[in-house]
């Protein structure tokens, strides 16, 4: 099937030849033809699978017709986070360069004043994350009374990231003649009730199985102590061919702490969480697409939708807490047929992580020895380390015998020397043969169970703001102390712009949300 058959207008086209695609991909020659029919679409659909373009490309021409008015979007489309907002606003520019449109990205950690006089100018196309429109509409800045066409990207990364009840506030603002585009890697209960409540008679999309890993990913397994795991990585990086890698860490201190190594390393290493301001994450990331950064340590922020040419490698440095972030990690490799490689790095204590993704992906990932290291042996459990606090508590170390970590521990042992100053191991190959035979060796994905509840979620989550020390907390109010999570009236106003929790930013302090009048007065 070409382009041609789709029902695109000629500008459209000549944009997409441009870009050099020629053959639609399977999302596409579903959804576009009934995008343009003026049909709701319930998408199941992962990114890399050409998803952006399937909902961008027909927008484009209804959007050719008619006009916006100041303040008032024609058309919305929300993200889950900053960066995939503003991939999504890269595909307007590229697809939309023979039309006139007029865009505004409102996201976090960019001027509100410049967002602002977007709005005003009138904008066909809206492009945010949950938390800054909030912030817009609450301030007065727009109205969503004239939205046309509303888009949900990545349903389910929404809730993973607790963004649910935002949508849902945005959601009761837009009219309800509307036309919903809903798209979600995956679909359980709870996304299929909120598709139920959104859309009116959709269509349903479905391209690929939802959370199967792609077969052009060659993927490893390296069972580890965990205080090995860094000596382990800088071994892999030496032994493969890196031309660009992702380094995916669960926390962002992590992040922080394995970037400094891995430069004190030698090695052109970046850093990308949800910490740091928008400037800085934007600038990392072009400099990693333009190869001007070779190994990008990063936090699940980077875990969707990214789309770096020829990503060569993906390393997780932790398990991901959720199956399906392992598959959407290991997915910014291996895109586009090519081959790629991802190698996880797994303590003892992440043996429940493993089991739960290989249960999902229905295939066991290849396990590979580093030489030279001592290889351990997965446990049962949730995932949680058994040592006291983070990263250097010694979870216990196997030798080889199963459930080692759960024998009662001996005294503690002398701290190491620091990394650094331990004798060099001998230069190391993995073996990439073993992970080589991952795609022959799967075997049909066997009948997924319903998706449980995630209780580890509770136990470790994904991205926390930093805990106030205990006597500030203890002297908010308790009411206030979950400002955050009380739903606002909408008589109340916010003095400070809302921060997406992608942004990873302190709590409120003090009085939360309820600043005295005295208080909030500006200075003249
Ligand atoms: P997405 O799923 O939207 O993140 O897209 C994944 C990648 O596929 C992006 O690099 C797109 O530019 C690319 N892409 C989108 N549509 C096509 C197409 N029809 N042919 C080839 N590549 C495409």
């Amino acid at each position: 099937m070409s382009f041609e058959s789709l029902g695109l207008s000629a500008p459209v086209l000549q944009a997409v030849a441009e870009k050099g695609y020629t053959t639609p991909t399977p999302i596409q020659e579903k959804a576009i033809p009934i995008v343009l029919m003026g049909r709701d679409v319930l998408g199941c659909a992962q990114t890399g699978t050409g998803k952006t373009a399937s909902f961008v490309l027909p927008m484009i021409d209804i959007l050719a017709e008619g006009r916006a008015k100041s303040r008032m979007p024609r058309t919305l489309i929300l993200e889950p986070t900053r960066e995939l907002a503003a991939q999504v606003a890269e595909n307007f520019e590229t697809y939309g360069k023979y039309n006139k449109l007029n865009m505004a990205l409102l996201i976090g950690g960019v001027s509100f004043p410049d967002q602002e006089r977007a709005l005003e100018r009138g904008v066909d196309v809206l492009i945010a994350t949950p938390g800054r429109l909030l912030d817009h509409f609450e301030r007065g800045g727009i109205l969503l009374n004239d939205v046309k066409i509303l888009v949900i990207d990545e349903a389910d990364r929404m809730l993973d990231m607790g963004f649910i009840p935002d949508v849902e506030r945005i959601v009761a603002t837009l009219p309800t003649l509307r036309q919903t585009l809903f798209f979600s890697a995956t679909m359980p209960p709870e996304i299929k009730r909120l598709a139920d409540r959104f859309l009116s008679n959709p269509k349903e999309v479905t391209v690929s199985p939802p959370a199967s890993a792609s077969a052009t990913i060659v993927q490893g397994l390296i069972v580890v102590p965990e205080d090995d795991k860094r000596e382990a990585l800088l071994a892999l990086i030496k032994s493969q061919d890196v031309k660009n890698a992702l380094v995916f860490c669960n926390r962002k201190r992590d992040v922080a702490t394995l970037h400094t190594a891995l430069k004190k390393h030698g090695l052109n290493a970046g850093a990308l969480h949800g910490d740091m301001s928008q400037p800085a994450r934007t600038e990392t990331l072009e400099k990693f697409k333009a190869g001007d950064i070779q190994i990008l340590v990063a936090s699940d922020v980077a875990a969707r939708g990214l789309d770096v040419q020829d990503m060569s490698h993906v390393f997780n440095y932790d398990v991901p807490f959720s199956p399906e972030d392992y598959v959407h990690r290991i997915g910014r490799t291996g895109r586009a047929g090519k081959i790629g490689h991802s190698f996880t790095l797994a303590a003892p204590f992440e043996g429940g992580l493993i089991e739960a993704i290989e249960k999902l992906i229905g295939t066991t990932i290849p396990r590979i020895e580093v030489p030279g290291l001592e290889t351990a042996t997965l446990e049962a459990g949730d995932g949680r380390r058994r040592g006291r606090g983070g990263r250097g508590g010694r979870p216990g170390r196997s030798s080889g015998g199963a459930g080692a970590g759960d024998k009662p521990r001996g005294p503690r042992r002398e701290p190491r020397a620091p990394r650094e100053h331990r004798e060099p191991r001998p230069e190391v190959s993995a073996e990439p043969q073993a992970a080589a035979e991952a795609p022959a060796a799967r075997e049909p994905r066997p009948e997924r169970a319903p998706r449980e509840r995630r209780p580890e979620r509770e136990h470790a989550p994904r991205e926390h703001a930093p805990r106030e020390p205990r006597a500030e907390r203890a002297a908010q109010p308790p009411r206030e102390r979950n400002s955050e999570r009380r739903p606002e009236r909408s008589h109340e106003r916010r003095s400070e712009p809302r921060r997406d929790r992608d942004d990873g930013g302190p709590a409120p302090k003090g009085l939360g949300d309820h600043v005295p009048a005295f208080l909030a007065r500006q200075p003249r």
